[in-house]
């Protein structure tokens, strides 16, 4: 697949990469992590926090969460946002809001990021957090006596935060790592060709190090040509690193025994090694590079990318992995958006009509008052028509919440942070396989509303 490009970046100018590990070096199969995430989870609301049983029979459905969603956890919705913080779609529990409560609901509200009622699913880690809070809601609805939304949506987050960090999770994808990691030889040959091209690598990631020792060992090491493990091709690692904390606060570094995994505290220079925690700016201070002479490549879109863009002056590249079948649903469904086009088109020359005729009537002049009601005859037949149009085109897409990065016709929150903050994003770091370490990634110019002359 191909690299898209929002700002122009030059590859030859870039000294040191840096990768985040999962989901960036290392892929999970998404579905079946997050069912295994999820079935935890639950487990641990009945077992640790006191929930009812019913909860243990929840069945998990991926669907019902897509990363860029948002959770509103005062009035217990999940929430897709436009760009501009537009409330354009809302679940509560497991039914859509329809167009009337939504309205009534968020007409006036903008959503700030930054309040604590909020909170955005940045992740694939994250779909099931948004999936189990979805079915807390529902089963409150239906008359289980369960507290209200806010400790609904933090225990649900608690949950899966608990479950990621007390390795029951992990040691299930350790002993599995078939089922839920994805192995796609490319990426070592990749990481190989950067290093003959001389750049510098490292990885920051939130993962320990005895879990990056087993993903890398079994990812990277048996496609190496030329180093015999990924110790030999990286410079740099940085476990338990604390992003996005690691890009916007001090911290200190500990060194990390490569063979005993055991720790000391790290006084001094960042030299070629493996560490724990610490902060960018002693990274970058050792390393003797400018900002713009690295790039990090990431999938959290917080944590990897906005959060680099607002403290330091790093390179960003965004790895989406659902962009991959979203582009091939856009492919699927082009000629239903042809259509919705043309509809829209007449549309808008019959309201064009509408309006002459009550200007006309303004000016106090005489108007066909049965023409105009054809013409709000025709109106309403166009939205019907468009209306399943459009349906028709979501079903291409996530069933409950169609496109990522579309909210109806305005781009969606998390669209706008990848063009904002990403200078490039693609479904997977293999799919800089096909680039030269040396290529210069050029924008394309955008055209804004008064250019397009058509
Ligand atoms: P990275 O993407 O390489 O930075 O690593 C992500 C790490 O964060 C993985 O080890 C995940 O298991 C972990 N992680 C993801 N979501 C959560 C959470 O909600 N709580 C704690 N750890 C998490
Ligand atoms: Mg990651």
């Amino acid at each position: 697949m191909s690299v898209y490009v929002n700002r122009s970046l030059n590859l030859k100018q870039i000294q040191m990469i840096g990768f985040d590990m999962d989901y960036t070096l290392v892929r999970y199969y998404s579905r079946a992590f997050e069912e295994l995430t999820f079935q935890h989870a639950k487990n641990y609301l009945v077992d640790e926090l006191g929930y009812p049983s019913a909860v243990r029979d929840f069945v998990f459905d991926y669907d019902r969460a897509t990363v860029g969603l948002v959770i509103d956890k005062e009035r217990g919705n999940l929430l897709k946002l436009s760009r501009f913080g537009k409330i354009k779609q809302a679940a509560h529990g497991l039914k859509q809001l329809d167009f009337r409560t939504l309205k009534r609901v968020y007409q006036n509200v903008v959503v700030d990021l930054g309040d604590p009622n909020f909170q955005p699913l940045d992740t694939l880690f994250a779909i099931s957090a948004g999936v189990l809070f979805s079915m807390l809601v529902e089963l409150k609805e239906g008359g289980e006596n369960l507290p209200d939304y806010g400790h609904l949506s933090n225990d649900a987050l608690y949950a899966v935060d608990m479950v990621h960090r007390n390795n029951s999770v992990k040691s299930v994808v350790r002993a599995n790592l078939d089922k839920f990691i994805v192995t796609d030889p490319k990426v070592a040959g990749l990481l190989e060709r950067y290093k003959d091209y001389g750049k510098k690598l490292m990885i920051i990631t939130n993962s320990d190090y005895s879990y990056t020792k087993v993903l890398l060992e079994h990812t990277i090491d048996p496609y190496l040509k030329k180093h015999r493990s990924w110790r030999d091709v990286f410079d740099i690692v940085i476990t338990l690193a604390d992003k996005p904390r690691f890009f916007e606060y001090p911290g200190r570094f500990l060194k990390v025994d490569p063979e005993t995994g055991l720790m000391s505290n790290h006084e001094g220079k960042i030299v070629r090694g493996i560490y724990q925690g610490g902060w960018f700016q002693p990274l970058q201070r050792d390393l003797g590079l400018d900002g713009r002479e690295i790039l990090y490549i990431g999938d959290h879109i917080y944590g990897d990318v906005v959060s680099i863009k607002k403290r330091c002056d790093w390179r960003t590249a965004l790895v989406l992995e659902d962009l991959e079948s979203e582009i091939a649903s856009i492919r699927k469904s082009r000629s239903i958006q042809a259509e919705i086009d043309t509809l829209m088109t007449e549309k808008e020359k019959i309201e064009h009509e509408i309006n002459q005729i009550d200007l006309r009537r303004y000016e106090g002049r005489e108007v066909d008052r049965s023409r105009l009601e054809q013409l709000f005859q025709q109106v309403d037949r166009l939205n019907q028509e468009i209306s399943e149009k459009v349906g028709l085109y979501r079903s291409h897409f996530n069933a409950h919440w169609g496109e990522i990065l579309r909210a109806g016709n305005e781009e969606s929150r998390y669209a706008g942070q990848v063009e904002e903050f990403a200078c490039i994003y693609m479904t997977r770091v293999s799919d800089l396989y096909e680039y030269s370490p040396k290529i210069y990634f050029r924008p394309k110019r955008r055209l804004m509303p008064h250019e397009r002359l058509d």
